[in-house]
């Protein structure tokens, strides 16, 4: 796996308004300050909902916490007349690392396509955060153009306008996986990460290809994150659900390879 560090990030959602993020991430602290790994470090995140990352921050810097602060959404414009956005540089004022562009449920909700996808890429790039590009095939897209074909596509028009040394993250997420219960076994996911890895080295080159976390994302839990984990082009996991719940998210982080 190289020198890629692995990345366990929790996407909240629409859950927990910031009093309840304050004590989660509390607990949450606690349960992993004891977390070592025979392999080396993990890194954590945690993508609250916009209202909770100035107290997350907050506590985090008060408390010299070791998680990452990452945000679930990101205005593509820079500023102006955008009710109800939020621009990169207002996120990044905040501590804020990470940024998700191109969810499912933002695709789909949302109706967000490949340009807006690309522009938000850019937007989060451009003010020093790192985006987290999911990208991910419907259970309609895998019976038409198998796996690997739509997250190939929606990953090179996400990553076009940024620059050669640009940092990013890639979460593949099936969608029919996310929520469902229903987890791509790891060799699915293993197929699809080395063939995003592989697509990455034709278009950024070895040393683009080889630094780049390549997450899955999808029902994980804690019986069955080791073995995506395990495989050799899967970097870490993109939680939902699991990652609402402090003992259940602890034990995600505490895999053993
Ligand atoms: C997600 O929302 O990114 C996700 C993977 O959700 P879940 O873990 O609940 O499937």
């Amino acid at each position: 796996q190289g020198d890629r560090t692995p990345l366990i990030a929790g996407n909240w959602k629409m859950h927990l308004d910031h009093l309840q993020a304050i004590a989660f991430v509390q607990k949450l602290s606690w349960g992993l300050k004891d977390v070592r790994h025979d392999f080396g470090e993990v890194e954590v995140a945690v993508f609250p909902p916009f209202t909770d990352l100035r107290s997350v921050q907050t506590l985090l810097a008060a408390d010299k916490l070791s998680l990452t602060l990452g945000a679930q959404d990101v205005s593509p414009h820079e500023s102006g007349a955008f009710t109800g956005d939020v621009s990169a540089a207002m996120l990044g004022k905040l501590d804020v690392r990470y940024v998700l562009v191109g969810h499912s449920e933002r695709r789909q909700g949302h109706q967000e396509g490949d340009d807006t996808v690309a522009a938000k890429t850019l937007a989060a790039h451009t003010a020093g955060m790192v985006p987290v590009i999911c990208v991910g095939e419907t259970a309609e897209d895998l019976e038409t153009h198998g796996a690997a074909a739509i997250p190939l596509a929606q990953l090179a028009a996400a990553i076009a306008p940024l620059p050669a040394d640009a940092e990013f993250v890639v979460a593949y997420e099936p969608v029919w996986a996310i929520g469902s219960g229903q987890a791509a076994t790891p060799e699915q996911a293993e197929d699809v990460a080395r063939a995003l890895r592989e697509s990455l080295r034709d278009l950024r080159g070895d040393d683009v290809a080889t630094a780049t976390r390549i997450l899955y994302g999808g029902s994980v839990a804690s019986q069955n994150v080791a073995g995506f984990l395990r495989q050799p082009n899967v970097d870490g996991a993109l939680v939902g659900g699991a990652s609402l719940k402090v003992d259940e998210f602890t034990r995600i982080v505490q895999f053993k390879k």
